[in-house]
């Protein structure tokens, strides 16, 4: 087990899509997202590399994980909002910032950065 196992806590364990009338669907990111392959077996993925950054409104965290399957790379982008806008009481801003988002988005992307999709919340 290497340090990149380490990567994996970056990751959330699952992710929430919404079904138009069915509500939200639970699915796990920890399988390949890429087009053509099936790969839901975490040990035949390998985190690799880690990249995040914030401005004022999100922190975004990137994991780059290679698939042992398909033998290609992909990108898992979590994005978490920093607090929600709040147009009344503008002053306010300490207990406010208290309720941050915990809700973030994930989107898949292919080894090139190209958006495979907006995966769900979580
Ligand atoms: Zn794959």
């Amino acid at each position: 087990m290497s340090d990149n196992e380490n990567l994996w806590n970056d990751v959330p364990v699952y992710a929430w899509i919404s079904l138009a009338r069915r509500g939200m669907e639970k699915i796990s990111l920890e399988q390949c997202f890429l087009k053509g392959c099936d790969n839901q077996d975490r040990n035949l993925l390998e985190p690799f590399k880690k990249e995040s950054y914030e401005d004022e409104k999100r922190q975004v965290t990137i994991v780059h994980i290679k698939c042992n399957k398909c033998n290609r790379v992909f990108q898992l982008k979590m994005e978490s909002l920093k607090k929600v806008a709040r147009p009344t009481k503008p002053d306010d801003n300490k207990s406010e910032d208290e309720q941050a988002l915990s809700m973030g988005l994930v989107y898949a992307l292919d080894e090139k950065g190209n958006d495979l999709g907006h995966i769900g919340f979580y």
